[in-house]
């Protein structure tokens, strides 16, 4: 049988837009030392924008935008969308094959006999080609100004790059305050470069960063914190989240969240406001009072 005390928490967890799928999890909430977010989707909208565009020597601008698109068309990935939308508001997409979704690195695909790459940091890294001179004085700017930097690639070579920026929530602040205010620590975890990461997570006044980590990395930076003895939730919205939500003692499900986001999840935020995270923690205290 469910004790009372639960039942009464987890109607008030209902009315507060909190699907408590695994009561354990609601009740560790308030031992938690750490809560660990995702950045994209989670703290920021995760729906960036295209900013800017840089091509290398010789390269028309628009046509690198229009070949970025093309490579992402089948991409459901939020950069994915600001590049076709700003690509399509500028003129044609042209169409592509063999479309490759590289989890956490970008995208590979084939048009006009082309292969185009679209990707960040681990996607150079991963073909061992670094950033031609003529860009890095353009894509620094950027990223100190917190945009995200995708490299555009054709036939293995860089061809420019794209800015895009994500803004943050305008709740995230207010959530790693409420957080601070009650004695927990908030780190952040992202498969996006360091430079972007630090200006987001200062913006945010969060205690520690974990950038450039690849998704089946997330939940080592769970372990990690939790080898240094904490209990910590974990916050996340994407397919990449799942096995980092499932590693954690608390599993948070945000939002429009992914379907295999929520299943590894043990609490689910029917909204996407961060500050969500708080009610789970001020909720899980008062059921710890009222059982005493
Ligand atoms: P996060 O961990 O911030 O939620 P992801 O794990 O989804 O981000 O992606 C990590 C990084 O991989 C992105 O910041 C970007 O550099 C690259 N990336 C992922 N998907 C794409 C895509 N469709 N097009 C270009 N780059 C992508
Ligand atoms: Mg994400």
């Amino acid at each position: 049988a469910i004790p009372l005390v639960t039942a009464i928490s987890t109607t008030m967890a209902a009315r507060n837009g909190i699907l408590v799928k695994d009561r354990l999890s609601l009740e560790r909430m308030r031992a938690t030392g750490t809560v660990l977010f995702d950045k994209t989707g989670t703290l920021t909208t995760g729906t960036p924008g295209l900013t800017d565009v840089a091509a290398t020597a010789g390269q028309d601008e628009d046509r690198l935008l229009a070949l970025a698109a093309a490579a992402e068309a089948d991409s459901e990935h939020p950069l994915a969308r600001a590049i076709l939308d700003a690509a399509r508001q500028r003129g044609e997409v042209p169409q592509a094959s063999g479309f490759t979704s590289l989890t956490g690195r970008g995208v590979r695909a084939e048009t006009d006999g082309t292969v185009v790459h679209v990707g960040g940091p681990a996607l150079l890294e991963e073909l061992g080609v670094s950033e031609p001179s003529a860009l890095a004085e353009r894509t620094r700017d950027w990223r100190e100004h917190g945009s995200t930097v995708l490299h555009v690639l054709t036939d293995g070579h860089v061809a420019g790059a794209l800015a895009l920026a994500d803004e943050s929530r305008p709740e995230s602040h207010e959530a790693v305050r409420a957080l601070h205010e009650r004695g927990v620590r908030v780190a952040m975890v992202t498969g996006d470069a360091r430079n972007v990461a630090d200006t987001v997570a200062t913006r945010l006044g969060i205690d520690e960063v974990f950038a450039e980590v690849l998704p089946d990395q997330k939940d080592r930076t769970v372990a990690e914190l939790q080898r240094r003895g904490q209990r910590v939730a974990m916050v996340g919205d994407g397919v990449n989240d799942a096995p980092a939500l499932a590693r954690a003692d608390v599993g948070i499900a945000i939002g429009a969240g992914t379907d295999v986001a929520i299943e590894s999840a043990g609490v689910v935020l029917a909204s996407d406001d961060p500050r969500g995270v708080v009610s789970v923690r001020t909720l899980s205290a008062a059921g710890y009072r009222k059982m005493r």
